[in-house]
């Protein structure tokens, strides 16, 4: 792979599905991976075997039908998490084991009880066993970001020499800022002899809503794999969102120089999918692939987008396979948007016509969030069956933005 490659590790079946309300049947996990397969990520990490029956069946079920990405599962360094995970990817044209072990002395101390001996020798032990069973062996050192720096490059510089092809350093309670990520992975790499014979990869969790900027900062620090989910599902706060890192790429192409196996069509279809099998929703406002990610209600943005949507726009719906309808109609929207949406409809409004529709409309909208096309189309033929109106008495108090919006083009949004 060129040097500037960054490899797509998706955990959205192993991390995401591990996260309260997000547990899928072995069925739903080998839809998925097919999605994942098509979406063009190059890991799947597929489930956490040891975890249950299911888990394990699934890992292998999918490591027998999907054949080009590489398929991998997580293990503890424990003797039956690793037999079991082998047995998992056994089927697989390409099979990875990932095993993991904290390596803060928060986690030794009060989690595992271990020293930090201990924890070394385990970690040695379990990468030399797995590569028994395969030559593509993952060590994540859990809770990297809050380990003693020191004793992490003894860990790394010891697993590497044990066998390991990937070092992932977790930033797993989502502690990490994007200067202080950047700089850890170019210390390590700097500080351990073997580093480059190995691909660091990161795996950022969203506690403070830095996962994204964390794993590109990692990238600029040298990582060249990062593990992220659709949608950014995952333990608590979630990982990091393929789609942003994956856009962020793409769009910032001009100074995040990094290339990905990523097919962009797939992106919106993927979280789709997502959203049907866990049933879960993404917020409106997420970033690439929530509701409003490419909607605009506000008048000045609704004026923008219809003469050039390079306006409020970074980049399309239909790159990421979304569908475009980018007008919403709402109390914020002008004539210009509304004009649009009758002619839309097969109904040509224009001058004193329009003002009325318009009129008529956003009465209606100071009431609702949102105006429907059934709304149009009602209003707009009440106004032609209607005679021209007298001058009904106005209550200032009861019809207070019918007015100022038919003054205004555009409507009242917010520009900036
Ligand atoms: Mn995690």
């Amino acid at each position: 792979m060129s040097e500037n490659r960054v490899r797509i590790f998706d955990t959205t079946l192993r991390d995401g599905e591990q996260a309260p309300g997000f547990s899928l049947r072995v069925s739903e996990k080998l839809q998925l991976a097919r999605q994942l397969d098509r979406l063009g990520v190059d890991i799947i990490e597929a489930g956490f075997p040891i975890a249950s029956p299911a888990d394990a069946e699934a890992v292998r079920r999918i490591s027998m039908e999907i054949r080009r990405p590489v398929i991998a599962c997580l293990a503890r360094c424990h003797r039956a998490d690793l037999e079991k995970a082998a047995w998992s990817i056994e089927p697989a044209a390409r099979g990875r084991i990932h095993t993991f072990i904290a390596t803060s002395d928060l986690h030794l101390q009060a989690k595992l009880r271990m020293t930090r001996e201990q924890c070394l020798e385990s970690a040695v032990d379990a990468v030399r066993f797995a590569r028994q069973h395969t030559d593509d062996v993952q060590f994540s050192a859990e809770d990297a970001t809050r380990s003693d720096f020191e004793f992490l490059c003894r860990v790394v510089d010891a697993v590497i020499a044990a066998g390991a092809t990937t070092i992932n350093l977790p930033d797993t309670v989502g502690f990490g800022t994007p200067d202080e990520t950047r700089d850890f992975f170019t210390r390590i790499r700097e500080r351990v002899p073997a580093a480059d014979g190995v691909v660091f990869s990161a795996h950022c969790h969203d506690d403070l809503g830095l996962a994204v900027a964390n794993s590109i900062a990692a990238v600029q620090g040298g990582a060249r794999q990062v593990e992220c989910t659709i949608n950014g599902i995952g333990e608590r706060a979630g990982n990091a969102a393929l789609e942003e890192i994956v856009m962020a790429f793409h769009v910032r192409r001009d100074r995040l120089q990094y290339a990905v196996g990523i097919e962009q069509k797939e992106i919106y279809p993927s979280s789709e999918m997502v959203t049907k099998l866990t049933g879960q929703g993404v917020q409106v406002n997420k970033a690439i692939v929530g509701r409003n990610a490419f909607a605009h209600e506000a008048g000045i943005h609704q004026d923008g987008i219809l003469k050039d949507r390079r306006t409020y726009e970074i980049m399309r719906a239909e790159d990421v396979g979304a569908p475009w309808n980018p007008l919403v109609l709402g109390k914020h929207s002008g004539r210009h948007a509304v004009q649009k949406r009758c002619n839309d409809l097969g109904l040509e409004v224009e001058g004193a016509e329009l003002i009325e529709v318009y009129r008529a409309l956003m009465a209606i909208a100071d009431d609702r969030k949102q105006l429907t096309d059934d709304d149009i189309v009602a209003v707009v033929s009440s106004v032609r069956t209607s005679q021209p109106q007298a001058a009904a008495p106005v209550d200032p108090f009861d019809t207070p933005s019918a007015a100022p919006h038919a003054l205004h083009e555009t409507g009242y949004g917010h520009g900036v």
